[in-house]
């Protein structure tokens, strides 16, 4: 494609990391001018996901300083380039993961572009133009289109903002493994987190049957009344492991927290499938003999390409699917970080970046 190099003249408000402290602060910085394929975006909503702790404090030791994080960002078009007809000034739009891929490769060619080699992150990328990239926690953003997806009019911007990290990390792993529009199976969850409980609300609107296992008795209440699970272990619990042996047909480990799969594969039915959503910083404990004598398949699972967020999204209009949120300001950034640490959170962290909330 023609690489003409932007001109990043639209300065732009947002927050950031300076260091590896992780501590936010506000920051200006520029963007580029909205080129023929670019939408501009003025900034509603950002929900914070883990990963943006883990950049804001150099974790995986690869952040760029300083890193505007935030990838569940939701907001409404105000410019269009000319090459862009998917989208108009005023349409309600989302922006995750993604900012650009090579549009070459066979991931992109087969709209799998999530797995792209060359797949660049809204934050702490590179974009196309060789400048890197800046994420949701500032009040506009400019998007390539093929990058940015519609938010269905019935959908609340606020509550819709994580479904694009977390509900197509964990809407995915259900569509390639058949269970929208399948018969009624017995799906488990592990972890009842921002995953685990927007894992919950699709495997429900797909009629499933869902077990929610977790290591702490007190959700289990929440995970039926609240979020309609039908079944609920208690992972540290053996007799109950025990009980529900060989009983479901997928599970979805959400879980970031180190641990084994041995006593959870055990749960899976002979033949079933385990699709690891989590990211624990460690190597996994994974026993041959659950597999072996299960016939039992483990794989991971990524995000998902634009096409599969935007059929996710329109999933989420039909059923009414949206994350159960806490809408903070940005000057309560740095204490959600603290209190996503302690896993204090039901369930995501989402920041009023354009004060609408307090307009209500
Ligand atoms: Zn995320
Ligand atoms: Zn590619």
């Amino acid at each position: 494609m023609a690489k003409t190099t932007p001109k990043h003249t639209q300065v732009v408000s947002g927050w950031a990391a300076l260091d590896s402290s992780g501590k936010i602060t506000p920051y200006t910085f520029n963007r580029r001018e909205n080129g023929v394929n670019d939408v501009t975006i003025k900034i509603l909503y950002c929900g914070i996901c883990h990963t943006d702790l883990h950049y804001a404090k150099n974790d995986w030791g690869i952040t760029m300083y300083p890193v505007v994080p935030g990838h569940e960002i939701t907001g409404i078009v105000v410019q269009v380039g000319s090459n862009v007809s998917h989208f108009k000034t005023g349409d309600k739009v989302g922006v995750g993961c993604m900012s650009a891929s090579c549009l070459q490769c066979e991931s992109c060619k087969t709209s799998e572009e999530n797995y792209c080699d060359k797949v660049q992150f809204t934050y702490n990328g590179v974009f196309w133009d060789g400048s890197i990239t800046y994420g949701g926690y500032s009040n506009m953003l400019v998007a390539d289109y093929r990058f940015v997806v519609a938010i269905p009019n019935n959908l609340p911007m606020d509550r819709a903002a994580p479904l694009l990290c977390a509900g197509v990390t964990v809407f995915c792993p259900m569509k390639d493994n058949n269970l929208i529009g399948s018969q009624r199976q017995n799906i488990g969850v592990i972890g009842l987190g921002g995953l685990g409980h927007l894992a919950i609300k699709f495997a429900k609107a797909f009629g499933h049957h869902v077990t929610v296992i977790s290591t702490s008795l007190s959700k289990e209440k929440e995970a039926k009344t609240k979020l309609g699970a039908d079944d609920f272990i208690v992972s540290s619990n053996p007799q109950q492991m025990k009980s529900r042996h060989r009983s479901l047909d997928f599970i979805l480990d959400t879980v970031s927290a180190n641990h084994s799969l041995g006593p959870y594969l055990e749960l899976l039915k002979i033949k079933g499938t385990f699709v690891i959503v989590g990211a624990p910083d460690k190597p996994m404990d994974l026993p041959s003999f659950p597999l072996i004598f299960g016939k039992r398949t483990v794989k991971g699972s990524m995000i998902g390409s634009i096409k599969e967020t935007q059929e996710m999204m329109d999933i989420c209009g039909k059923f009414n699917i949206m994350c159960d949120i806490e809408i903070i300001t940005p000057h309560q950034i740095n204490e959600a970080y603290e209190r996503i640490e302690k896993n204090d959170i039901k369930y995501r962290f989402v920041i009023d970046i354009a004060g609408q909330s307090s307009k209500l």
